[in-house]
């Protein structure tokens, strides 16, 4: 069975400061707050607001040679990207690729959670970073 791409996951946001836009979120819009995670990785700093329909995920660089430092640089602070749920990555990625999209993960890698991620390139998806998050059944 063709593997659909489930509900929005979350969206990431690329911010300045994470804590300033937090409480933006969690003053103005009584949104709630998680404490601020550190993903030395990918040089982010990281807030998740939990809404009823996945999460917005608030990203501040903390390393020069950050994607997300490149992306503020360029475009200030803004929409990231949109990460859809998947249940098998693999075969989404395939289908990907085989429809002439550009994926910039040619294999999945790790992300929050231990999950696997795979990002789409912008280009090949109209100008939206697309992040993939497998989710498998029953987890
Ligand atoms: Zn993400």
């Amino acid at each position: 069975m063709l593997d659909r791409v489930g509900r929005v996951e979350h969206i990431g946001v690329a911010v300045n400061n994470v804590e300033e836009v937090a409480r933006f979120y969690a003053e103005a819009l009584g949104v709630e707050v998680s404490e601020p995670e550190y993903f030395a990785s990918e040089g982010v700093k990281i807030v998740f607001l939990p809404t009823n329909s996945g999460l917005i995920e608030l990203l501040e660089p903390v390393s020069e040679t950050s994607a997300i430092k490149k992306f503020l640089d360029n475009k200030g602070e803004g929409m990231h990207h949109v990460c859809f749920e998947v249940e098998d990555i693999e075969e989404v990625m395939s289908r990907v690729a085989a429809f002439g999209a550009q994926l910039i993960d040619q294999t999945p890698r790790i992300g929050r959670g231990g999950k696997r991620v795979a990002f789409i390139h912008p280009k090949s998806a109209h100008g939206v970073l697309v992040e993939l998050l497998e989710n498998k059944k029953g987890e």
